[in-house]
This record gives C-alpha cells, sequence and structure tokens, in this order.
C-alpha cells in the first residue's frame, strides 16, 4: 500500500469550521475568506456506491466506486474507492493517492 496522503481542505477565518476545498461561502457562516488546511488522509468509510453511467467527462471510467469517508477532527469528504470487494460501513480507510483535488482511498489491510 502506498504511504497515506493528507487531504486539502479550507478553514474558515471568521469561525473556524472547515469544509472541502472550491467552497466559496461557508457552510456554517457564510463568511467567504479561508485558510488553507490539511486533514490527515485515513478515516472511516461512512457509505460508498458504484457509478455506471458517470457525467460526460469520466463515462470512459465505469464502473466506478465514490465514497464519504469520517476524518479526525470530525470532517467529511468524498473521494473514490480503489477497491470495493472487502467494504463494510465503519472499515478503516486511508487516502493514497489524490485525483486533482479527489482522494483516492483504499481500504487498510
Ligand atoms: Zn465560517
Amino acid at each position: 500500500m502506498n504511504a497515506p496522503v493528507s487531504i486539502a481542505m479550507q478553514k474558515c477565518r471568521h469561525c473556524g469550521a472547515v469544509d472541502a476545498l472550491t467552497r466559496t461561502v461557508c457552510s456554517t457562516c457564510l463568511g467567504a475568506a479561508f485558510d488553507p488546511l490539511d486533514v490527515e488522509g485515513s478515516g472511516t468509510l461512512v457509505s460508498w456506491t458504484t457509478i455506471r453511467r458517470a457525467p460526460t467527462q469520466f463515462r470512459d471510467e465505469v464502473p466506478y466506486d465514490v465514497c464519504v469517508v469520517d476524518l479526525p477532527g470530525g470532517h467529511r469528504v468524498t473521494g473514490r474507492l480503489a477497491e470495493s470487494d472487502r467494504v463494510g460501513v465503519g472499515v478503516p480507510v486511508v487516502a493514497t493517492a489524490l485525483r486533482g483535488d479527489t482522494p483516492i482511498f483504499s481500504i487498510v489491510p
């Protein structure tokens, strides 16, 4: 397995809430100023699904799995799941790569 990677997020300068990247307003206070925040890329799988009908830019990649992961500190992110043959809710996962800003999670052996 590859070494874990950090996940880039953003922290609101006004209230301190942490959100996924590319938000233009804070989901908590509607503030518009952020600082970058790197979050440890290991967590717990909350949910996942297999995409079989994808948006145009991802059609060549179907089927692929997307997931929701809870990270330390109460952060929740979406990403891709590298393998789905051993998944279950509550399974520990780790981000082993990034595709742009999207983390690719693998099941912790
Ligand atoms: Zn805020």
